[in-house]
């Protein structure tokens, strides 16, 4: 059984859809464009299988890396039963990349898949990233080099019964060369695989306008009916560009990224729905709440964002904060009594204060990374949530332009 994408609307190149038949029971499906469950060595970052279950919409599919499972190889093997149950995941897919979108490792990992039974996997494919940019040369080679990588694993599963209902999502290469990416994208598209990773664009230096051409020059060449991921694009405005050139998933690295600095996702993402369409899909946690900040917090935020550049904490650092989240480090939560993020109806803004979370940062207890995955993990599945809604509803216009006044 082949996993399989359905399409139900298509505005400009942004694809609504879903990807059923996934992994081996098949009944899961992923809705599009979405978002896969980030992992580290197949457990979700500072989170048990319990707190997870907090989470609403979670995506079904669990994306881990190779490059962290490396040095469990032995252990799996030994284990035999797969990376999956192995970490407690095992009603999840599990998709398996080669590198890691927070941490890039160089390629080369060679491991036996076979040991850490994943769903899908990407195939190994050379992808290096060159500092001085591709030359035509090298561009090239990538795109052979992972070719015959796809080839190769492909024949393995071919003669494999163990391998046989496993996915494979083929790599496209090419550097920030169009013609050798369309050579890519042409050449994988013309084999067995199961969806395609347009891989390399968090890397290469390139302005926003060549990369959006070129990423849409590129799924415009791939089949209709298998998705397309990308790594390492995670803030909601680069998300949102990507839907538009046809990208379809994305991993959830952005919100670990978040969690790391000590911050919590505080943009709005709730456009208007349609109330008409909108009906049978609202989840009860949607229509009381109001995200609009009170005007008292505007201009305190305002206030005090403008103090703390001035006295500046070594413990925070600026460089990475975008405009979507607040940094819960900073003294100004100090007596801050209000939730992360008022209306959001996580576990963390249900029962605690953004001056509770900001009290554990400070004395570097471990349940603030709790907290604020749990928050930031919410708030993230949610925001791919408002995505689908605005397709459906014709309004990614009015959800692209209120991300885009949120954005510096
Ligand atoms: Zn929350």
């Amino acid at each position: 059984m082949m996993m399989k994408l359905t399409i139900s609307k298509v505005t400009s190149r942004a694809r609504l859809g879903v990807v059923t038949s996934l992994g081996q029971n098949g009944e899961k499906k992923l809705e599009v464009p979405g978002c896969l469950l980030y992992t580290k060595t197949a457990s979700p970052p500072h989170l048990t299988h319990d707190t997870l279950q907090t989470i609403e919409g979670v995506p079904p599919v669990a994306h881990v890396t190779l490059a962290t499972l490396a040095e469990h190889q032995e252990v799996l093997e030994e284990y035999k039963e797969g990376v999956g149950k192995f970490a407690g995941l095992s009603d999840t897919v599990l998709y398996c990349s080669v590198n890691d979108p927070v941490t890039p490792s160089p390629s080369g990992y060679n491991t036996n898949k076979k040991a850490l039974k994943v769903d899908w996997f990407q195939c190994l494919s050379d992808g290096e990233v060159m500092p001085q940019g591709f030359t035509r040369k090298r561009a090239k080679k990538s795109v052979d080099r992972s070719l015959g990588y796809l080839d190769e694993c492909l024949q393995l599963l071919a003669e494999n019964e163990d391998l046989k209902q496993k996915v494979v999502i083929g790599a496209i290469e090419g550097g920030d060369l169009l013609e050798e990416r369309l050579r890519s994208a042409r050449e994988t598209s013309k084999r067995p695989v199961g969806g395609f990773l347009l891989d390399g664009f968090q890397e290469i230096s390139m302005s926003r306008e060549t990369k959006l051409q070129i990423i849409s020059s590129v799924t415009a060449e791939l089949p209709e009916d298998k998705p397309r991921l990308i790594h390492g694009v995670g803030r909601p405005d680069e998300v949102l560009d990507c839907i538009e050139c046809g990208v379809d998933l994305f991993d959830s690295s952005f919100p670990y990224e978040v969690t790391e600095r000590g911050c919590a996702l505080s943009f709005d993402h709730h456009f208007q729905p349609d109330p008409e369409t909108a009906g049978g899909h609202q989840s009860p946690d949607r229509a009381p709440v109001s995200y609009v900040l009170d005007k008292d917090e505007i201009d305190n935020d305002d206030r005090n964002g403008e103090e703390e550049i001035k006295k500046e904490d070594p413990e925070i650092d600026r460089s990475k904060i975008t405009s979507y989240e607040i940094c819960l480090k900073e003294e100004r939560f100090r007596e801050d009594f209000r939730p992360l993020l008022p209306g959001c109806t996580c576990y963390c803004c249900r029962n605690h204060t953004r001056a509770y979370v900001h009290h554990l940062l400070a004395s570097k207890e471990l349940l603030a990374g709790i907290l604020l995955m749990i928050h930031n993990f919410q708030q993230y599945f949610s925001f791919f949530r408002s995505v689908r809604e605005a397709l459906r509803d014709g309004k990614l216009e009015v959800l692209k332009q209120m991300i885009r006044r949120q954005t510096s």
